[in-house]
């Protein structure tokens, strides 16, 4: 079956006791035991509950994969992905990634005794170049924030699979709809389902999905031990969120390739970042391991921060905001914002100028996106 058709029904069959045609909330904290020597699939809501089981499967069929787990949010996915690490081991990590990552790898893993080197996060030969022989996990994340540069899922799981290393893939950027890294040779995947697979601004939440039943086990074990988990609301809203991922993945698809095109010959615009984009330098890499570009670009303005704070001051419909995947546009600037914790001489390093503003293109008419933005831009 089709993604799509996948979505919409699979783990999610008419509830058998009701015929509800949606998964009810099972929004309770205990089950009753059939007696004391005999417990049912549901016992404990933090263990297992009927509504994250519904979401947990659903999340590992859409990304091809064997095993869904649903974490209370993104960085708790990712921390508990991190957790089958042992103290002594070495993490290589892409360096354009979400600074909450990052957080999770200097603050909680590196005093724990798992240190972090970060690569360029469009070289292959970098990654490789910072492996160390006590290296046991490649962490990427791909299209990479801000700056959507590609890394080589393919490739470097390749090698790393040689090597008994684990490749991790942040697939938030992508969602499972316009990228699959287990398909390409991934041992685990990750998701803020904050971002497009929630789609409405109004959940926060994290998976980790793999085929591995090893690694499946362990995560899972850290996920009840550890506590993490989503209620059984939020996991209804994504649920919900996944049913129409695929209108939505192409539709903010759509709408930022029109956007990519027309500000790339915007006299105000010093370039665009946008995988999509011919001028994109692994755009051709981008066609082969992604069947889409998704609905998140950057730019970078002539005119440094000054002109960044004019456009974000005169936009009406982009929303200044912090996350992204939501069906509403937001700006933000990676310099005040994601990366403010930086120094300029870091930024400077990852590539990350100040006149760089960030998109989310949501769902509303590219015309009126492109009017906004220009409206904006001529302030400048
Ligand atoms: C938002 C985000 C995260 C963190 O997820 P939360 O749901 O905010 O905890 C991780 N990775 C990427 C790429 C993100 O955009």
């Amino acid at each position: 079956m089709h993604f799509e058709t996948l979505a919409i029904h699979d783990g999610q069959a008419p509830d058998p006791q009701t015929g509800s045609v949606t998964v009810p909330i099972f929004q309770t904290s205990t089950f009753e035991r059939e007696d004391l020597d005999h417990r049912r699939e549901f016992f404990y809501s933090r263990v297992a509950n009927p509504t994250r089981s519904a979401l947990e499967s659903t999340l590992a069929l859409l990304e091809n994969g064997k095993h869904g787990l649903a974490f209370a949010s993104g960085v708790a996915a990712m921390n508990a992905a991190m957790q089958v690490l042992k103290p002594g081991d070495h993490i290589v990590a892409g360096c354009d990634i979400y600074g909450g990552t990052i957080r999770i790898c200097e603050q909680l893993m590196r005093p724990w005794g798992v240190e972090t080197t970060y690569a360029a996060s469009e070289s292959t030969e970098d990654y490789l170049a910072c492996i160390r022989p006590e290296t046991r996990m490649i962490w990427l994340e791909t299209p990479s924030n801000p700056l959507l540069q590609i890394s080589d899922i393919r490739a470097l799981s390749a090698i790393a699979r040689e090597r008994n290393i684990l490749v991790a893939v942040d697939n938030t950027f992508s969602s499972p709809y316009f990228q699959r890294p287990l398909d390409l040779g991934a041992h685990i995947v990750v998701h803020s389902t904050t971002k497009y697979i929630g789609g409405h601004s109004d959940v926060i939440g994290g998976a980790v999905v793999t085929s591995d039943d090893n690694l499946h086990h362990r995560i899972r074990n850290y996920q009840a031990a550890g506590g993490a988990v989503p209620a059984p609301w939020d996991c209804w809203l994504l649920l919900r969120g996944l049913k129409t991922l695929k209108v939505r993945m192409e539709e903010h698809q759509k709408n930022a390739m029109h956007l990519a095109l027309a500000l790339e010959s915007h006299p105000a615009v010093e370039r665009v970042f946008y995988p999509g984009l011919p001028s994109h330098p692994q755009h051709e890499l981008a066609g082969l391991q992604m069947s889409g570009y998704g609905g998140m670009l950057t730019i970078a303005l002539k005119g440094g921060l000054p002109a960044a704070r004019k456009l974000i001051a005169g936009t009406k419909l982009f929303i200044l905001a912090d996350s992204l995947g939501g069906v509403e546009s937001l700006i933000a600037s990676p310099a005040k914002m994601t990366l403010g914790a930086l120094t300029e001489e870091q930024r400077r390093r990852r590539g990350c100028t100040d006149g760089m503003v960030r998109l989310s293109i949501g769902l509303e008419n590219a015309e009126d996106l492109q009017e906004d933005l220009f409206n904006a831009l001529a302030t400048i």
